[in-house]
């Protein structure tokens, strides 16, 4: 397996200035483009976001080898505010086994309170640590943190061995650009670099929605778009707010309109506001929003 150099998250600071600053993972000439011949691998994962790179850790814990292909050459998506951040017990159960658990609780932030808002009023609230009381679990109800640390954990997990002893080879700026089945085996050619092809006797699409898989399978979906639309801000307060989980049925301060706020790690807070229906992302992006204090 070739050396990555992979750019360690360690001593990152994510949250910096005006925006997250995201690792960037570099390209790495595989052996097909050297030789010139399709390998066979056992696995191959198309798509490295945190269902692919699970997938990997969870297939390397059982010894099972995979390459792992990702377009992009970073977690998280470059230039978009946080995306998953809200990481329940059993999820954190799982990425426990595949020895990522202590690294997110100790970044991420732990919380237990909810409560729910109509206007000014408070219409209802929990606590979960009064169900973790009948819980077995280690871990807690749970972790919030950016789903970019989490993949970049997972990346970190899987890079911790010597570059020869790596059970995944994950390639970074490697797009799948088509896939058929033959016999036994399906291949799959790559862009932009030099288009090259390689064989997996299984191929599993982790590409996210818009898997391009879908078409290349042949495969129906029935899927509808709703007209819902949400401003996502990812925000510091100077003075913050309680750890605890904010969700406004009818926000005052957002004309009536839904509202979510929860901490994320380094102390930002993601608020996210419901928007009018069919809202140009143009145009609500230029308002001021005011959160919460
Ligand atoms: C703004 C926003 C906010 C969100 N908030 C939340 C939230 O609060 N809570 C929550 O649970 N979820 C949230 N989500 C959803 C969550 O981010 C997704 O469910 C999750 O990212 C899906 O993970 P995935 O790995 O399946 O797909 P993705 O994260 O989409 O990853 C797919 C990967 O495949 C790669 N890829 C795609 N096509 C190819 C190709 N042809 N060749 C090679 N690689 C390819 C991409 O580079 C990417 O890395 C949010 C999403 C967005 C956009």
């Amino acid at each position: 397996m070739p050396e990555t150099n992979t750019a360690f998250t360690n001593g990152y600071e994510f949250a910096q200035g005006a925006g997250y600053a995201l690792p960037e993972y570099p390209f790495v000439e595989p052996p097909e483009l050297r030789t010139g011949e399709a390998k066979r691998h056992a696995v191959a994962i198309v798509g490295g976001g945190i269902t692919g790179l699970t997938l990997a850790c969870a297939l390397a814990r059982y010894g099972v080898k995979a390459v792992l292909l990702d377009e992009d050459n970073t977690v998280g998506v470059k230039g978009a505010s946080s995306r998953g951040i809200c990481y329940a017990q059993k999820t954190l159960e799982i990425f426990k086994c595949l020895g990522i658990y202590e690294r997110i609780a100790a970044k991420g932030v732990q919380w237990s309170v909810g409560r729910t808002f109509a206007g000014a009023d408070e219409v209802y609230a929990f606590d979960l640590r009064q169900q973790q009381t009948h819980s077995l679990s280690r871990q807690p109800p749970f972790i919030n943190i950016q789903q970019f640390y989490v993949e970049g954990f997972l990346v970190e997990q899987l890079c911790r061995a010597a570059p020869q002893d790596r059970l995944v080879d994950i390639r970074w700026s490697h797009r799948v650009t088509a896939s058929s089945r033959t016999r036994i085996s399906r291949r799959c050619s790559w862009k932009p670099r030099p288009a090259y092809s390689l064989e997996a006797e299984h191929v599993i699409d982790c590409s996210g929605s818009r898997s391009p898989f879908r078409a290349w399978c042949g495969a129906t979906v029935t899927a509808q778009q709703g007209d819902d639309r949400w401003c996502i801000a990812d925000v510091r307060f100077k003075n913050p707010p309680p750890v605890e989980r904010h969700t406004w049925i009818e926000a005052p301060f957002n004309e009536g309109r839904a509202v979510w706020q929860h901490l994320m790690a380094d102390g930002v807070w993601r608020i996210d506001y419901q928007m009018p229906p069919h809202a140009n992302p143009k145009t609500s992006a230029a308002r001021t929003w005011c959160a919460p204090a």
